[in-house]
Formats: structure tokens, C-alpha cells, sequence
């Protein structure tokens, strides 16, 4: 992957991130979604990809 596709996937996350789950506003993906609720998943799972990015 081209580094402005990694910046461009790294917005997206940072977006979705930013935004949180619209069910709980307290969630920031600090620790990890219980799997309960979809939205707090995709928030958890781009905070992992941001940290995957910034490693890579
Ligand atoms: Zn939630």
C-alpha cells in the first residue's frame, strides 16, 4: 500500500474514531467493545488499525 492510501485509511479510522458509537457518546475505544454492540466493535476495531498503521 502507497503512503497516501495509508493516510487516506488512516483518516477514515481517525473519522470514525472522532464520531464514536451514537449508542454510547463515553465510548472512546480505550478498552476494548464487549462485541455486545456493532457500532462500539467498528470504533474498537479502527482504534487496533490505527495502531497497526502506526507501527507498519
Ligand atoms: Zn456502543
Amino acid at each position: 500500500m502507497n503512503k497516501i492510501n495509508t493516510l487516506n485509511k488512516k483518516n477514515k479510522l481517525l473519522n470514525i474514531l472522532s464520531e464514536g458509537c451514537r449508542i454510547h457518546p463515553a465510548y472512546r475505544a480505550r478498552r476494548k467493545a464487549t462485541g455486545l454492540y456493532k457500532e462500539c466493535v467498528i470504533v474498537w476495531q479502527a482504534r487496533l488499525n490505527i495502531n497497526d498503521l502506526e507501527k507498519s
